[in-house]
């Protein structure tokens, strides 16, 4: 049994568990259901993300992103589907996150592709607003918020972050989304169905430091589809046929997290 199976399947009945009980405060407080969504696609514009021997993942992000959106907008037409982007365009960091506050977004996808040095790492992982525990996730948070530099008066936007420092990870990492438990519910539901669904090497649910995912107001996830620097990998999110099977996963994680979400609220 793949790893990430393992823990989704030990970590979910203890969440669901939660979901059930009165733990859900933040949902408690309000007449909440899962009525909008914020779609994310990584990058853009100037900004190409992490390239592929022949890909960028401005592109697979976006690509991914449209399939997702018209998933859920076909399937559910009472759910509010936003994009951050529809085309090729530079959208700084926090105003992606205030799309979804701005909209009272009930839940914030951002989708993205991994990228490593040694070209042999190859698989998903679905990122949480949190301490990472290893060298690899943080990795993963400097490559993604190292973006930042390509905005004007980043340091003032963003509380004096310096993607170059570990500390500074480190300090963006203690601000932790109110919504937290949701937010690994949804990216464990994620990780399982890229591995019972899409058959993809699911890496598991991760917790680090994104600007992205530091201001948001529900719960929120980032997901990386794959390595585009991994040959075979990149080869499968270039394809439609591949680009389908991980938006098609994302849906059904979102098909299933709603209906515990609105079932949790509706007893
Ligand atoms: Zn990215």
């Amino acid at each position: 049994m793949k790893k990430g199976l393992l823990l989704s399947l030990l970590v979910l009945p203890l969440i669901l568990w939660q979901i059930s009980s009165t733990a859900l405060s933040p949902y408690n407080s309000n007449d909440y259901h899962l009525k909008t969504v914020v779609i994310d696609a990584g990058h853009g514009g100037k900004d190409s993300g992490c390239l592929g021997s022949k890909t960028k993942e401005k592109v697979i992000a976006l690509g991914v992103s449209l399939k997702l959106g018209e998933y859920i907008s076909k399937n559910f037409p009472d759910v509010k589907v936003i994009y951050t982007r529809t085309t090729d365009k530079f959208l700084e960091l926090k105003e992606r996150a205030d799309i979804a506050n701005r909209n009272g977004a009930d839940l914030f996808i951002s989708v993205h592709c991994n990228a490593s040095a040694s070209k042999q790492g190859y698989g998903t992982e679905t990122y949480v607003m949190g301490t990472h525990r290893s060298n690899a996730n943080l990795t993963v948070a400097k490559r993604e918020n190292s973006v930042v530099t390509m905005e004007e008066d980043y340091q003032a936007k963003y509380d004096g972050f310096d993607p170059n420092s570990d500390e500074g990870h480190i300090r963006l990492s203690i601000f932790q989304n109110a919504y937290r438990e949701e937010s690994i519910l949804f990216a464990s539901l994620v990780e399982e169905q890229f591995t019972t669904k899409a058959l993809r090497n699911s890496r598991g649910v991760k917790e680090a430091g994104f600007l992205v995912l530091y201001k948001t107001t529900m719960p929120s996830v980032l997901i990386e589809c794959g390595f585009l620097t991994h040959s075979s990998e990149e080869k499968y999110l270039n394809s439609e046929a591949g680009q389908d099977k991980i938006a098609s996963s994302i849906f059904k994680a979102f098909s299933q997290f709603k209906e515990l979400i609105d079932s949790s609220m509706d007893e």
